[in-house]
């Protein structure tokens, strides 16, 4: 049973589940009867050790990863890896070219930040707003490129892919951070997965990497060593400290998955929690507006405008504040978009949609 009274609809870092965060309260000062907290112990111990396996390991089990891939363990967030891709793959062929599909922000600053490091080609025409995913038919992918890079659910705009990307052999790199383990993946179809922690499967602090063996070792010499894939992956992301607790953090949401069914039952749950919402807002007669297309709404974060396709800023105030005094928090949509946007991570429970999804419907009968 739940018993917190307040519901988290953060964009991230973002709700965690409940039972998580008891076990950490409860192991907090006394971390497996050893007399130390996990945040007071040594990066190279054996217990800490313990940690970092058993959470790599909840990891390949979860996503089926294939024994030819490296999980790390890496600082810096999302935005490291949007320099960390291109110092180690761009040099993967001799032009030192990559291919960037841009359906939002991330992916947006993602090709922005890799400019500085080799020529970047954006596949599609130009597009006025985040809303869609270019037709793939309008994608001139270049053959030899060392990569095809596209992020897989825009956070911001709630663009997200049901699909995965047709690159003709180059390989794919994806910026899972904001739906990773919110569904199954094929891991095999990917050369690079990365996803910062703090939105499906624990706390700020820790970024996983998930790269195919055989595209290590090719990382430009300017590439700062704590970002070179090879040599975290040659030091079990010892190189340096790693964020020990939120390594740990995220080994017992993992195992929180695990025990719920897994990214099967993630991605059953995800669909009936966006449902609830989209199903209001299509039935809303133009009150509410989602300006996604309907192919690649996502079930991550759900952007909608209040009152008017533009929003009515003054009822979405209304909103806001009528949300919050029923203990609805974080749902401000990001400050370049405006409006409202929800966000349904994992530890988002079906209840806590439907109670937004009651809400939404009393203001709209009570504004119509
Ligand atoms: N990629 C995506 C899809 C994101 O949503 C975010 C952050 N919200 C980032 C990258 C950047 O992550 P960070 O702030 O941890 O650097």
């Amino acid at each position: 049973m739940e018993q917190k009274q307040t519901i988290n609809f953060g964009a991230g870092p973002a709700k965690l589940p409940q039972s998580v965060l008891l076990q950490a309260q409860k192991e907090l000062i006394n971390y497996s009867g050893i007399g130390i907290s996990v945040l007071e112990m040594s990066h190279r111990s054996s217990d800490f050790n313990k940690i970092l396996n058993t959470t790599e390991n909840l990891l390949r089990e979860l996503l089926n990863i294939p024994a030819n891939y490296k999980v790390l363990f890496l600082q810096g967030g999302g935005s490291a890896q949007f320099s960390a891709v291109p110092f180690n793959l761009i040099g993967l062929k001799e032009d030192k070219c990559a291919d960037y599909i841009v359906t939002g922000i991330w992916s947006s600053k993602a090709a922005k930040e890799a400019e500085k490091y080799g020529k970047i080609n954006i596949v599609h025409p130009k597009q006025d707003s985040y809303t869609k995913i270019p037709d793939p038919s309008s994608w001139t992918l270049n053959p030899t490129a060392s990569y095809v890079y596209y992020c897989c659910n825009e956070t911001v705009h709630g663009v997200e892919y049901n699909f995965v990307p047709d690159t003709k052999g180059v390989v794919l790199v994806s910026d899972m951070s904001s739906n990773f383990l919110s569904r199954p993946v094929d891991v095999s179809k990917y050369g690079l997965i990365f996803a910062g922690a703090q939105k499906n499967v624990g706390c700020a602090g820790v970024t996983v990497v998930i790269v195919r063996e055989d595209l290590l070792g090719h990382s430009l010499k300017e590439c700062p060593i704590v970002l070179d894939y090879k040599v975290q992956a040659e030091t079990n992301s010892l190189y340096n400290t790693p964020p020990c607790f939120s390594i740990y953090i995220m080994g017992l949401v993992l195992e929180w998955i695990k025990n719920n069914g897994a990214t099967a039952a993630m991605e059953a749950l995800n669909k009936q929690k966006s449902s609830l919402i989209y199903d209001i807002i299509n039935a809303s007669n133009g009150f509410y507006v989602c300006p996604v297309d309907m192919a690649c709404q996502s079930r991550m974060n759900v952007p909608f405008r209040v009152g008017k396709k533009d929003g009515d800023e003054a009822l979405e105030k209304k909103f806001l504040d009528g949300a919050s005094k029923r203990g609805m928090i974080s749902l401000k949509g990001h400050r370049s978009c405006g409006g409202i946007r929800a966000s349904l991570y994992n530890a988002v429970t079906v209840d806590d949609a439907r109670a937004l999804a009651i809400y939404m419907k009393e203001f709209l009968k009570e504004h119509q």
